[in-house]
């Protein structure tokens, strides 16, 4: 299990956070792979949406390290992860409720490259073209053709969520990292979601999913690490996972079915 056996796109090394006297992360080492789905899961309160907090930037951890493709991106600010190559959805839906759904997918386009925004803004001005049409591929991608015009902050929660993904793959990330990208949604929008995110699988992006919904997490995931109080008590399969008397007691309460 070295990271030489395979590739190794972001190692999370022996990360711990402290908030105060608690400790949100303990020991925590997770390595994702290339081209796989690996969701992150656990009770509420286990530290998921942390450890996602610190893998793009927002949180420092008190110690150990977090690296990218090789680099070590710890101390680095959220966009420059972001221009790095790792995208995210957060829990709460982050768009501009004041631009339309084409807008807000031209908007990452427009930023992008190299870190340097206002001279890269620029530059991009002249291909506005070209980024409107890659914007509505990517939007007819997840499906929202018939919105593209809509106002985005009268669009349903499932939909901004969609939105927020479509943002995302127009910024072509090497690492995307979902926290629950499901929540609230209707039973309807979520199997949508699913299928979106198998498609976008299908295509070789890696991705790391923070998920409460057994049913996406089973329905998408290579690999599963289960996390509570702060530590990785589990990692495999799913049907490892499945399996796994310790996590039947932590997190499913002994209710798999
Ligand atoms: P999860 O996403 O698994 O539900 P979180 O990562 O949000 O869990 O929280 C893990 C623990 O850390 C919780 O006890 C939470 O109250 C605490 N926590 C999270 N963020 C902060 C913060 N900024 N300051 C203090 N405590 C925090
Ligand atoms: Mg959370």
């Amino acid at each position: 299990m070295s990271t030489s056996d395979h590739n190794v796109v972001l190692h999370v090394a022996d990360v711990h956070m402290r908030f105060g006297g608690l400790h949100a992360l303990a020991d925590v080492d997770l390595e994702i792979e290339e081209g796989k789905t690996h969701a992150i899961i656990g009770p509420n309160g286990a530290g998921k949406s942390t450890l996602l907090n610190v893998c793009v930037g927002r949180l420092t951890p008190t110690s150990g390290a977090v690296i990218f493709d090789g680099q070590i991106i710890t101390g680095m600010k959220p966009h420059e992860i972001n221009q790095a190559g790792v995208a995210r959805v957060f829990q709460t839906p982050e768009i501009f409720p004041e631009l339309s759904v084409l807008e807000n997918v031209m908007a990452p386009a427009f930023a992008k490259r190299d870190g340097a925004f206002k001279l890269n803004f620029l530059h991009n001005l002249g291909k506005e073209a070209e980024i409107r049409e890659e914007a509505a591929h990517f939007i007819e991608d997840v499906g929202m053709t018939a919105q593209i015009d809509a106002h985005s902050g009268a669009l349903s929660r499932g939909d901004k969520r969609r939105l927020e993904l479509a943002m995302c793959l127009i910024q072509h990330p090497r690492l995307l990292l979902l926290d629950e990208p499901t929540a609230g949604m209707s039973r309807h929008d979520t199997n949508t979601t699913i299928e979106l995110l198998k498609k976008i699988k299908e295509r070789g992006m890696t991705k790391v999913i923070i998920e409460h919904d057994m049913h996406v997490v089973f329905s998408l995931a290579d690999k599963i690490s289960v996390l509570a109080q702060g530590r990785i008590i589990a990692e495999g399969t799913p049907d490892e996972v499945r399996n796994d008397p310790r996590v039947q007691e932590a997190y499913l309460g002994g209710a798999t079915e």
